[in-house]
C-alpha cells in the first residue's frame, strides 16, 4: 500500500525560504577586526542570495549542475554562495584553502571549476595557482584584497558587490529532485588523490535537523554560534543550514582564527555556542589563561575532528564552557554522533565518561563493527573494531569527475555498501562510540594493541604538556614501540623520566614509550589535525632516548 503522504522534495531551497523569512530578523554577524562586525539579517541574506543567483547564471553563464567553487573564509557572503549555488541548481564546490597546491589544481580540474568566488584576502594564495588551472573562466572578488594580483591571469575577474549591484532581491527558485547533488567536498589526499564527496539537497536537509535536535547541538533563535569550522571543510559542520531552519544567530570570525581576536569575538558578541576542532581550543585556552576575558556566554562548545583530550574538556568546565564532544568526518555530513550523556547519567560520577566518549549515534546513522577476519562484533563496549556506517547523509561513493562514474573503492565501501570508516573503537550496549584509534595510527606491539590517542590524552594531562603526539615507530622486537613527541608549555621543567612517571599512573607499562621528543610544535593538516605522517617522517627515524 502507498502512503497518503505529499511527497515534497526536501531541498536547500525550502530551508532557504524558511530562514529568510520565518527567521529574518536573525544575523549572520561576520567579525571584520575592527570591532565593529558586520551585521546582516537572515532576510538581507535571502536577498542578496538571490542576486547572487541572477548574476551567476546572467553575467557569468552558470547553468545546470555544474560546479561552482568558493575559495573563501566563514562570512556572510560564503553564506550567500552557500544558498544561490544549490537553489539555482548548481552544486556549491568550497576548496579547501589548506591544501597543497598540487591538489588544489588536481581537485578544480577534477570538479571542472569554470567560476571561483574568493575573498580578496586570499588572492595571494589563489593567483599563483591560477596559471594552473586553465579550465577557470571568471574570478569574483568579494571583500578587501590586492586586486593587482589578478593582473596577469588568464581569467575575467569580477567585483561581488559590483555583481549583485541592481539585481532583482528575488528569484524563481526551480523545483529540484531532492536527490540531485547540492554541494560538494574533498577529502585531503593523505593517500593517494582527494576524493570527491558529493551530498545531496535531501541528505543536507536531514542533516540539518539532526543537528537542532536536542539530542545533539539543539539550538533555537536565542543563540548565537561562533562557527570556527570552516565553510570550506564538510560544509562548517551543518551549522550554515541547521541554523537557517532555527534561526540561531552565526558569527563568523572571517580570517580572524587566532587564539587573540577569537577571544576578543567572544567577549563583544557573546556567542552562546560554539564549533571547532581541539587544536583551536587548546590555542584558545593558553590565550585565555595569559589574558583572561569574559567568555560566560558560552554555554556550550562542540568539539570534534579528533578526539577531545579530558584535560581540556576539564579546564572548559571550570571556565563555565560546557564541552560536547561529536565525531564525524567529510563522508558523513560529519555528524555520526554526538556525546549527550542519557538522563540517567546526568549529574553521577558515569556522566564525564559519557561525555568523553566520541558519543551516541543518532537514529538515521546505522553502526557496526566489524573484526579483522570480517567478523561483526558485539556492542558491548569491549570488542574492538573498524567501524562501519551507513544512513541518509553518508556517501555511498566518491565522484567520478565530469562525465566519469561515481566509484566505490574497497578499502573504503563493504560489498554491501557500509562506509568504511578506518576508525576503530568499541560501542556500548546503549550506543556510545569510543574510538581508539585511527586503524593507521594504531600502534601494533608485540601482537596487542596500543593506542596512540590513551597515551597523548594521558600525557595532555599533565601540567607542563600544552600538546602530544603518539606515532609508531618500527622497533626490531616488537614489531612497533611508540614514540611520544612532547610540546611543552612556556617555563615548563618536566623531563622525559618525569613525564614517563606521570604516565606510568594511568596506561600499562608495557605501553610506556621507551622513545620521546620534546618538539617546538606539532605538525597539523589542512584542518588543524596531528599530522602523524609528517611527525613519523621528521622524528621517527632518529634517535631519540
Ligand atoms: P581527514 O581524513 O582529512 O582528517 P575528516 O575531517 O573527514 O578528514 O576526518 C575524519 C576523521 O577524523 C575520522 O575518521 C576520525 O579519525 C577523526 N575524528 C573526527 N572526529 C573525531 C573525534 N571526536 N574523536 C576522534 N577522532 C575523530
Amino acid at each position: 500500500m502507498l502512503s497518503t503522504m505529499q511527497d515534497v522534495p526536501l531541498t536547500v531551497t525550502r530551508i532557504l525560504r524558511h530562514g529568510s523569512t520565518v527567521h529574518g530578523t536573525s544575523q549572520v554577524i561576520t567579525w571584520t577586526g575592527d570591532g565593529a562586525p558586520q551585521r546582516r539579517s537572515f532576510r538581507e541574506i535571502g536577498e542578496r542570495t538571490a542576486q547572487l543567483a541572477h548574476a551567476l547564471r546572467d553575467d557569468l553563464g552558470v547553468t545546470g549542475d555544474e560546479c561552482v567553487a568558493t575559495f573563501m573564509w566563514n562570512n556572510a557572503e560564503h553564506v550567500e554562495a552557500y544558498y544561490a549555488v544549490p537553489c539555482m541548481g548548481a552544486v556549491l564546490h568550497t576548496l579547501n584553502l589548506r591544501l597543497p597546491a598540487d591538489q588544489l589544481t588536481w581537485i578544480v580540474a577534477h570538479a571542472a571549476d569554470r567560476v571561483i568566488i574568493v575573498n580578496g584576502s586570499l588572492l595571494g594564495l589563489l593567483a599563483p595557482l591560477l596559471p594552473r588551472m586553465p579550465g577557470v573562466e571568471h574570478i569574483v572578488v568579494s571583500g578587501p584584497g590586492d586586486r593587482s594580483l589578478l593582473a596577469d591571469a588568464h581569467v575575467r575577474v569580477h567585483e561581488y558587490e559590483e555583481l549583485l549591484a541592481g539585481k532583482p532581491t528575488a528569484y524563481d527558485w526551480p523545483e529540484l529532485d531532492e536527490r540531485s547533488a547540492a554541494a560538494m567536498c574533498y577529502t585531503s589526499g593523505t593517500t593517494g588523490d582527494p576524493k570527491g564527496v558529493v551530498y545531496s539537497h535531501r541528505s543536507i536537509y536531514l542533516h540539518s535537523m539532526q543537528v537542532n535536535m536536542a539530542q545533539s547541538m539543539g539550538l533555537s533563535d536565542a543563540d548565537t554560534s561562533l562557527v570556527v569550522v570552516p565553510q570550506f571543510h564538510v560544509n562548517a559542520w551543518g551549522l550554515p543550514h541547521a541554523t537557517l531552519m532555527t534561526g540561531v544567530n552565526m558569527l563568523m570570525p572571517d580570517r580572524f582564527l587566532q587564539p587573540a581576536p577569537l577571544a576578543e569575538m567572544i567577549e563583544t558578541v557573546r556567542p552562546t555556542h560554539a564549533a571547532a576542532v581541539p587544536t583551536i581550543w587548546q590555542g584558545l585556552l593558553a590565550e585565555l589563561t595569559a589574558k583572561p576575558r569574559d567568555v560566560s556566554s558560552l554555554g556550550q562548545v562542540t568539539i570534534g575532528g579528533s578526539a577531545c583530550p579530558a584535560s581540556l574538556m576539564e579546564a572548559f568546565d571550570r571556565l563555565g564552557m560546557r564541552v560536547c564532544h561529536a565525531w564525524g568526518m567529510t563522508e558523513t555530513s560529519p555528524l555520526g554522533t554526538i556525546a549527550r550523556p542519557p538522563a540517567h547519567a546526568v549529574g553521577t560520577d558515569e556522566e564525564f565518561g559519557y561525555r568523553l566518549t566520541q558519543g551516541r549515534f543518532p537514529a538515521s546513522v546505522e553502526a557496526r563493527l566489524v573484526g579483522p577476519g570480517g567478523e561483526h562484533l558485539p556492542w558491548d563496549g569491549e570488542s574492538a573494531g573498524e567501524l562501519e556506517v551507513r544512513g541518509p547523509w553518508i556517501a555511498g561513493s566518491y565522484y567520478g569527475g565530469a562525465g566519469g562514474e561515481n566509484h566505490r573503492p574497497a578499502d573504503k565501501f563493504s560489498e554491501d555498501g557500509w562506509l568504511k570508516t578506518g576508525d576503530v573503537g568499541v560501542i556500548s550496549p546503549d550506543g556510545f562510540l569510543t574510538l581508539t584509534d585511527r586503524a593507521k595510527d594504531v600502534i601494533k606491539s608485540g601482537g596487542e594493541w596500543i593506542s596512540s590517542v590513551e597515551l597523548e590524552n594521558a600525557l595532555m594531562a599533565h601540567p607542563d604538556v600544552a600538546e602530544a603526539a603518539v606515532v609508531a615507530v618500527p622497533d626490531d622486537r616488537w614489531g612497533e614501540r611508540p614514540l611520544a613527541t612532547v610540546v611543552l608549555k612556556e617555563d615548563a621543567t618536566a623531563d622525559y623520566a618525569a613525564l614517563r612517571d606521570f604516565l606510568a599512573g594511568s596506561v600499562a607499562k608495557w605501553q610506556l614509550p621507551e622513545r620521546w621528543a620534546i618538539i617546538p610544535a606539532v605538525p597539523k593538516t589542512s584542518v588543524g589535525k596531528f599530522d602523524k605522517k609528517v611527525l613519523r617522517r621528521q622524528y621517527a627515524d632518529g634517535d631519540l632516548d
